[in-house]
């Protein structure tokens, strides 16, 4: 039996994505303004003096990367990723879904002040 975890395991044709949401609901601002979507992954850009974080946070970089592991069409580094486990790409979107909608009806209910209607869930 083997003892590696499955987030340890290369993609397969049918498990091709990750079980990740941090492109969607996770970003780390560093003090030089570097913008990365999940603690494994570079950069994806620098938010400059007066732009908008949505600027990046809905950019290009991230929205392929999100439509990338939608689609089960990983790049080196979530294909090689030791933090998050295999998975459909129907059950990520299923997982997509659900927390999108969670978020919406927690906004509605004006349980978390704090958040922004502008979700970022776009791919
Ligand atoms: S590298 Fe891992 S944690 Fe980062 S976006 Fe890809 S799957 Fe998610």
């Amino acid at each position: 039996m083997s003892t590696r975890r499955t987030y340890a395991l290369d993609p397969t044709a049918e498990a091709s994505t990750r079980d990740c949401l941090d492109p969607w609901f996770f970003a780390l601002l560093d003090s030089r303004r570097n913008l990365q979507p999940c603690c494994w992954r570079p950069p994806i850009g620098r938010l400059e003096p007066g732009q908008p974080l949505d600027a990046l946070l809905d950019g290009p970089e991230m929205r392929a990367l999100r439509r990338r592991l939608l689609d089960g069409d990983l790049d080196a580094h979530c294909a090689q990723c030791p933090n998050r486990a295999l998975t459909t790409p129907a059950n990520l979107r299923r997982r997509v879904r659900h927390e999108l909608a969670a978020e919406h009806a927690r906004l509605a209910a004006g349980q978390d002040e704090a958040a922004t209607p502008n979700c970022h869930l776009r791919a």
